[in-house]
C-alpha cells in the first residue's frame, strides 16, 4: 500500500515537473509573422563580382565593406542563362525565372508572332507621364511571370507599396513588376524623372518638385575629377587609352572630364555616364521613401533601385580604367550614405537590403591584346549581310535572314516556305558557314540544342535563355574574350564568367554575417526573399531558397 502511495506520489511529481519543464522549453507562439518594414533591392548595372575585392582596400568601412562583413555574401553567384543583358538580368532577379518562362530574352528581340523588332519594355498602348515621346511609352507587359514585388502585393491584398527607380526604363519597370504603385525612369533629353500612364495619370508633386530643381543639370556644372589624387589609382591603366570611348560631347577619355563644357541639352545624356548620376538616383530614392511613406505602414514595402550609370561608364572605359575605379570608390560612398539614411529612417535591422548586378562585363579587347591575352570584336551586322548574300546566291531568296542579335540568327521561315525553298538546307548552310568564322567556336539550330555537342554550363544556360516565339533559329558560340562590338569600349551578353559572375549580398533585418563559396544562382534571389517574407514565390520561379540567410 505504501509502495503504491509512493509510486503515485512519484508519478505525480514526475509529470508535474515534466510539464513545467515542457512549458519552459516550448517556444512562445508568435502572434504575428515578423517582417521587415522595407525591402530595398539594389542592382548595380554591370557590376562584376570581382569589383567587391578589386577596390576593397580603398572602400570605406560603411559601404560595400559593411555589406560584405556585416551581411551575408554569396561569393559564387552566377547568371544561369544567356544572353547576359540588362533586361534579362533584372527580370531574372525579380522573377526567379529565366527567359524560357519569363519571356524577356534580351533587351531587344525579334517577335516572331508580329514579325516586328521589340524592345523589352516598349508598350505602344500607353502614354508617357512627364514626357510626350517614345521614352514614356513603357510598361512591363512583355514580362510573362509575376515578380517578387508582385507577390508581396498579392500577399496582403495590395497593401504593400512597391516603387521601382532607375535611370534606365527597363531597370525600373521590370523589377517593380506588373502591379507596382510606380516606376520612375530618366528622360535623358531634359534630366527629369518620368513614368507612364500604366502607373498613374500625373506625376506626384514631390516628383515635379525634384524635377524642377534641375539636379542633373546642376551636377553637370562640375567637372569629373578623381576623388583621390590620380597617381593613387594603381588598380588601373594610365588614363588615356586609344581603346577608351570619350564621353558624348567631350574630345578625350581623360581626367578631368570637362562636363561643365557641355552646355547644350546633350549634358543630360552625358550625365548618365557620371558617378553623380548614382548619387542623383539615391537622392530620388530617398525622396520616394519620404514622400510615399515607405516603410512606415503596418506591412512591408519594397523599393527597387537600379544604378544604371555604372553600365554607361563601363561600356565606355572598361573594367581596367581609372574611370571605373573612381566610379566604384564614389559609389561606395553613396551606398554608405544610403545605409546610414535607412538606419536613421527605419531603424537598424528594420529593413532588408539585397545587392546584386544584372551582369558583369568583358575587359576591353584592346587592353587584353596589349597584354597578349586573346580577345577581339566582330560585327553582327557584317554577319547579317554576308549570310543574306550567301542565301540569295544559293537559294535565290532575298533577305532570308531577318536579324542577327543576341548571338542568334533569325530566319524568315514563312517566306522561305512560301517560296518553296528547302528550309533545312538553308539552316544547314547558315550553320556550317558560321562555323567558318575564326572567332566562332560552334553553331547549331536552337531547336536542336539538346543534340548539340556542347559542355555545361553553356547548354543549360542556352536552354534557360530560349523561348520559341522570341528567340532566334540558329545560335552561335564565340571564343572567350570576343564579342559583337566596336574596337573602343566593351560590353557583355555572353555565358563567360566575366559576364555571368555577379555579387550577391544580403544585409540588415534577420541577416547574420557570413559568406559561402557554394555555387548559387541569380534565380535564387526571389525564392529566398519569398522565404524571408513568408510569401509565395513568383509564378515562373525556378530558383532555390538560399538556406544560409533563411534560418
Ligand atoms: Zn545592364
Ligand atoms: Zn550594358
Amino acid at each position: 500500500m505504501r509502495k503504491i502511495a509512493f509510486l503515485l506520489f512519484f508519478t505525480e511529481c514526475f509529470f508535474s515537473t515534466h510539464s513545467i519543464a515542457q512549458a519552459k522549453l516550448k517556444p512562445a507562439i508568435p502572434a504575428e509573422i515578423n517582417r521587415p518594414k522595407l525591402v530595398v533591392g539594389i542592382v548595380i548595372d554591370q557590376m562584376r563580382w570581382d569589383y567587391l575585392y578589386r577596390y576593397y582596400n580603398r572602400y570605406s568601412s560603411n559601404g560595400f565593406k559593411k555589406l560584405i562583413t556585416q551581411g551575408y555574401s554569396f561569393e559564387n553567384t552566377f547568371i544561369p542563362m544567356v544572353p547576359t543583358y540588362t533586361a534579362v538580368g533584372h527580370s531574372c532577379i525579380y522573377t526567379g525565372a529565366t527567359p524560357s518562362t519569363n519571356g524577356i530574352v534580351g533587351n531587344n528581340w525579334y517577335e516572331k508572332t508580329t514579325k516586328k523588332s521589340m524592345y523589352c519594355t516598349d508598350d505602344s498602348t500607353v502614354q508617357g507621364v512627364g514626357n510626350n515621346d517614345n521614352a514614356g511609352k513603357m510598361s512591363p507587359k512583355n514580362l510573362w511571370s509575376t515578380t517578387i514585388t508582385d507577390e508581396l502585393r498579392l500577399s496582403n491584398n495590395f497593401e504593400s507599396k512597391v516603387i521601382g527607380i532607375a535611370l534606365k526604363d527597363r531597370g525600373a519597370i521590370l523589377p517593380a513588376g506588373h502591379s507596382a504603385n510606380a516606376a520612375y525612369w530618366y528622360d535623358d533629353k531634359n534630366g527629369k524623372w518620368i513614368t507612364s500612364n500604366y502607373y498613374m495619370l500625373q506625376l506626384p508633386e514631390w516628383v515635379n518638385a525634384f524635377n524642377q530643381k534641375d539636379n542633373a543639370g546642376n551636377y553637370m556644372k562640375q567637372d569629373w575629377n578623381t576623388f583621390y589624387p590620380i597617381n593613387t589609382y594603381t588598380q588601373s591603366t594610365a588614363d588615356n587609352q586609344d581603346y577608351e570611348l570619350a564621353l558624348p560631347g567631350l574630345q578625350t577619355p581623360t581626367f578631368p572630364q570637362k562636363l561643365s563644357g557641355i552646355t547644350t541639352s546633350l549634358k543630360y545624356s552625358t550625365f548618365k555616364y557620371t558617378p553623380a548620376a548614382a548619387t542623383f538616383t539615391f537622392d530620388f530614392a530617398k525622396k520616394a521613401i519620404e514622400n510615399e511613406k515607405m516603410g512606415s505602414g503596418k506591412v512591408t514595402d519594397f523599393l527597387t533601385v537600379s544604378i544604371s550609370s555604372t553600365d554607361y561608364m563601363g561600356h565606355s572605359f572598361g573594367p581596367n580604367s581609372i574611370e571605373a575605379e573612381d566610379t566604384y570608390l564614389r559609389l561606395d560612398k553613396d551606398i554608405a550614405d544610403f545605409i546610414n539614411y535607412l538606419d536613421g529612417k527605419m531603424g537598424k535591422n528594420n529593413y532588408l537590403i539585397f545587392l546584386s548586378a544584372d551582369h558583369g562585363a568583358a575587359h576591353v579587347p584592346g587592353f587584353l591584346k596589349s597584354h597578349n591575352i586573346n580577345a577581339g570584336v566582330f560585327s553582327d551586322n557584317i554577319i547579317f549581310q554576308q549570310l543574306n548574300k550567301m542565301i540569295e546566291d544559293n537559294f535565290s531568296t532575298k533577305n532570308a535572314v531577318l536579324s542577327v542579335q543576341n548571338y542568334q540568327i533569325y530566319i524568315d521561315q514563312v517566306k522561305l516556305k512560301n517560296e518553296g525553298k528547302d528550309l533545312n538546307a538553308v539552316k544547314k548552310m547558315i550553320t556550317e558557314s558560321l562555323k567558318n568564322y575564326p572567332f566562332i567556336i560552334n553553331a547549331f539550330e536552337t531547336e536542336k540544342l539538346n543534340s548539340a555537342t556542347l559542355g555545361e554550363p553553356i547548354k543549360t544556360m542556352l536552354a534557360n535563355g530560349f523561348t520559341p516565339t522570341r528567340s532566334g533559329d540558329i545560335q552561335f558560340i564565340v571564343k572567350p574574350g570576343y564579342f559583337d562590338g566596336g574596337i573602343k569600349g566593351t560590353t557583355h551578353g555572353l555565358w563567360n564568367p566575366y559576364d555571368a559572375h555577379i555579387p550577391l549580398l544580403f544585409y540588415g533585418w534577420n541577416i547574420k554575417p557570413g559568406k559561402t563559396n557554394r555555387e548559387t544562382y541569380m534565380t535564387d534571389i526571389s525564392p529566398t526573399l519569398a522565404a524571408l517574407l513568408h510569401i509565395q514565390m513568383p509564378s515562373g520561379s525556378v530558383g532555390k531558397v538560399l538556406g544560409e540567410v533563411v534560418k
